[in-house]
């Protein structure tokens, strides 16, 4: 049985993030996921927000071009187009992306194990055991477990942690070679029948174009509610004869950040914690913003810090962040869906509903401040070299 100091369970942006941060200050981490390469069954759209753009080293070469256009309509053909002076998003070529944030995770020491996943876990002589699927070594143990597996993380439950109680589900088509006109955009459809308690989309992200669906799963057929949504779109082309080259889906935790999401034994970052906006459902930026706090507070934890060094990652620090956002979706909630689509087809072109819209597509408000990762940081009770267990 293999030994290291962190194991990550989840190699989506979270785990990818925390994993390179943590091998880079000089932790032996091993990364596993269930699935056999990150570029396959993506499940995001990948638009990036403004912050995240500012804030965090992407690899540019993965991104797409500058975004600034938003069009918010209605079924019925009301729209408000809002334009920004910014690029306001860029949407990620994600399969690339996984792989070069892999790249460097490896590059930092991390040791990849795909195809294997987590299956159970149990505390031993001071270590964490995973029980491991998939693989030819049955068990891996580990000093921390890190949490990174999803919207509906089992982590989160072998750890005795909060776990998620409140989804969207969302699903895409991308296409690719439609002869686009215009500049890449946003442009999303608040329908309550083809998405209940969120939005349809249809995205030119300059390369290719993303039409998709999301809303609470009791209230719709996500695939039927897709194909009716794009039968609905006035396109000049046939989506028959067009190139569908991916599709796309997932649940989207929507109740806001877990309150508990650390314990001796580990800690939970990204969908698996809940760090997801509750309004605009957007997850990408808080998956950054919470693995580079994950990161520090695993080191200090490791280095000695015990449970003061776990109080730092308290997710009811940060839920007060989310309070009115959870207010306002469960408002929308719960609005019957014809009185919605009638109110929100009167207030489009209010200058309330504008400047609420602007807040909320180009703002920056989306996961509270936390401390950033600070490259120097480095974990000082790393042993020499962790001889493999019998
Ligand atoms: C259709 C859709 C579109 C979206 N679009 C956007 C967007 O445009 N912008 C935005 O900000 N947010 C978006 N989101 C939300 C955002 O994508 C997520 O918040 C974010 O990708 C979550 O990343 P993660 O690393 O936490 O989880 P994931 O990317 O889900 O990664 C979890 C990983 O854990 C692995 N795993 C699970 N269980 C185990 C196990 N037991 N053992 C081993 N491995 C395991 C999985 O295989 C997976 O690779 C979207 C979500 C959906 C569903």
């Amino acid at each position: 049985m293999s030994r290291c100091d962190v194991a990550v369970v989840g190699a989506g942006l979270a785990g990818l993030w925390t994993a390179r941060l943590l091998a880079e200050a000089g932790a032996r981490v091993t990364l596993l996921d269930q699935r056999r390469s990150v570029d396959q069954q993506i499940r995001t759209t990948g638009i990036f927000v403004r912050r995240t753009l500012e804030d965090f080293d992407l690899p540019a070469g993965c991104m797409g071009p500058g975004i600034r256009h938003v069009v918010l309509a209605t079924p019925s053909g009301s729209a408000l187009a809002l334009e920004s002076p910014r690029v306001e998003f860029r949407i990620a070529h994600m399969a690339a992306l996984y792989r070069t944030l892999l790249d460097r995770a490896l590059t930092a020491g991390v040791i990849w194990r795909p195809g294997v996943g987590c299956r159970s876990l149990r505390h031993e002589g001071g270590l964490q055991l995973l029980r491991l699927g998939g693989a030819r070594e049955a068990s891996l143990a580990a000093r921390f477990v890190i949490g990174a597996d999803g919207a509906r993380s089992r982590v989160a439950s072998m750890l005795g942690l909060s776990h998620n109680r409140e989804w969207i589900v969302g699903v895409e088509d991308i296409y690719r070679g439609l002869p686009l006109s215009g500049p890449p955009s946003l442009h999303c459809v608040l329908s309550p029948r083809f998405a209940p308690g969120y939005l349809a989309w249809c995205v030119n992200d300059g390369r290719e174009v993303h039409i998709g669906v999301g809303g609470y799963a009791g209230r719709f057929e996500p695939l039927a509610s897709l194909e009716a949504f794009r039968a609905s779109l006035q396109v000049p082309w046939d989506w028959e004869q067009e190139t569908r080259v991916e599709r796309r889906g997932g649940w989207i935790p929507v109740g806001g950040i877990l309150p508990n999401i650390a314990s001796p034994a580990g800690l939970l970052v990204g969908d698996a914690a809940g760090a997801v906006s509750p309004l605009t459902a957007g997850g990408l930026d808080p998956c950054l913003r919470l693995s580079e706090l994950a990161a520090r507070v695993t080191v200090n934890y490791l280095d000695g810090g015990g449970t003061a060094a776990l109080a730092d990652y308290d997710g009811t620090r940060f839920r007060r962040r989310f309070r009115n956002r959870l207010l306002l979706r469960r408002l929308l909630a719960g609005i019957p869906a014809p009185l919605l689509s009638r109110a929100t087809a009167a207030s489009l072109d209010s200058a309330i509903f504008g400047a609420l819209a602007r807040k909320v597509f180009f703002g920056r408000g989306s996961f509270p401040e936390v401390p950033r990762w600070d490259p120097g940081i480095r974990l000082v009770s790393r042993a020499p070299a962790l001889p493999d267990v019998a």
